[in-house]
């Protein structure tokens, strides 16, 4: 016999999912109605609305996609690249590659532009390479590289893409709701996220936003996208503007309450706040970690709040000391991904997760796990009025 599944209660500290607050579970139990009932698409509506807020954008194409993050990610390229179409991709670190791979399965060249993990991406290098090629026509980064906890700057980036006529696809997954985003001051022409990050809400949506020009783009193409379920000419039949909200799939209906929610918790604490928020704790884990000498990868000036990546202190156990937090204090952190593997914990605060009962719980986890102290004290230090 089978029976319910009953997951142990964790506390997600790692690259997402992070915590969902329970606001956001209790949401998603409502009871299903229809996807074309008329107060779903109210819903719906709302949701873009809450969307634009989160990614400050008056753009009109935003919504989420009916898939995880790196649907998101597909959304874009499919739509807006081209076969024979030349992309530049800054890479520098694990998603980069992904978009490399998303260029060149939708018939483009990519044009890399590398950076070395743990930085961020330089924007002369960017610069140069758009003068050294001339006819590229979109312009991809990652804002915030969850593999190595380095944040670019994606105003500069746009701004260069911009001068040499390039679009802009920019990954916001763990950026959204984290640190300062803002589609529209910084000219971003489509953008990629996902509810499982600082959003805190359950895995498996990807909102994503275009502006006018990202449109035409994709309404001028010679050819047909060849993602049918990600085609946004088809897919706007059901989410666009004065759509006859004709079916193209069934959406998630109850993956949209809970997104619905998030947004509203998002808009309750004002997004400034919540960038703030994620700023403050990330401060006082920083300061624990540092007293128990265990080393920041990323320059200060580059660092992600909401995923801290740390050098694994020379002669831990990696596997077995994530292993102990999870059995002993139910506490997931991130492992290090790709080339970082073995060398580098990933700890996230994102959303829910980010506040200060959690940076504690991760210290005091780690001082009797590592056997250091010093970490609790640094930290509540940081925390004093
Ligand atoms: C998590 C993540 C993705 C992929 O999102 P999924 O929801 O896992 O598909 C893409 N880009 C970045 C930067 C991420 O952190």
């Amino acid at each position: 016999m089978t029976h319910s599944f009953n997951p142990p209660v964790r506390v997600l500290m790692g690259p997402g999912p992070s915590d969902v607050h329970p606001r956001i579970l209790e949401a998603m139990s409502r009871p299903t109605i229809g996807h074309l009932d008329p107060e779903f698409i109210r819903m719906m509506d709302e949701v873009k609305t809450m969307l634009q807020y989160a990614f400050q954008t008056n753009n009109v194409l935003t919504m989420p996609v009916s898939a995880p993050g790196s649907a998101g990610m597909e959304t874009c390229f499919v739509n807006l690249v081209e076969p024979g179409d030349e992309v530049i991709v800054c890479r520098n670190g694990v998603f980069g590659s992904r978009m490399l791979e998303n260029v060149t399965r939708s018939g483009g060249k990519a044009i890399m532009v590398d950076d070395a993990w743990g930085k961020a991406i330089a924007p002369q290098k960017l610069e140069d390479a758009l003068k050294a090629n001339p006819n590229a026509k979109i312009v991809a980064f990652v804002h915030a590289e969850t593999s190595t906890g380095a944040l670019s700057d994606a105003k500069t980036l746009c701004e260069i893409a911009h001068q040499h006529n390039c679009l802009t696809i920019v990954d916001s997954v763990t950026s959204l709701g984290g640190v300062e985003l803002r589609v529209d001051d910084w000219g971003i022409d489509a953008i990629y996220s996902g509810t499982q990050k600082c959003l805190s809400c359950t895995p498996g949506l990807s909102p994503v936003s275009f502006s006018e020009a990202a449109l035409e783009t994709i309404k001028s193409r010679k050819t047909p996208v060849q993602s049918w379920f990600l085609d946004l000419n088809l897919v706007m039949g059901y989410w666009g503007e004065n759509a006859k909200r004709s079916y193209h799939h069934t959406a998630p209906v109850n993956a949209l309450y809970a997104l619905h929610e998030a947004l509203v918790m998002l808009q309750d604490e004002g997004l400034e706040n919540a960038w703030q928020r994620h700023a403050r704790h990330h401060q006082a884990l920083r300061a624990g970690l540092e007293a128990m000498g265990i080393c920041f990868i990323v320059d200060e000036a580059d660092r992600l709040p909401q995923l801290n990546a740390v050098a694994i202190p020379d002669g831990v156990d990696d596997a077995a000391v994530r292993a102990r937090l999870l059995r002993e204090f139910g506490l997931e952190i991130g492992a290090g991904l790709g080339e970082m593997a073995g060398k580098i914990w990933r700890i996230g605060l994102m959303g829910a997760a980010c506040s200060q009962r959690n940076v504690i719980l991760c210290l005091s986890a780690l001082e009797t796990v590592l056997g250091i102290s010093g970490g609790i004290a640094a930290a509540a230090e940081q925390y004093k009025p």
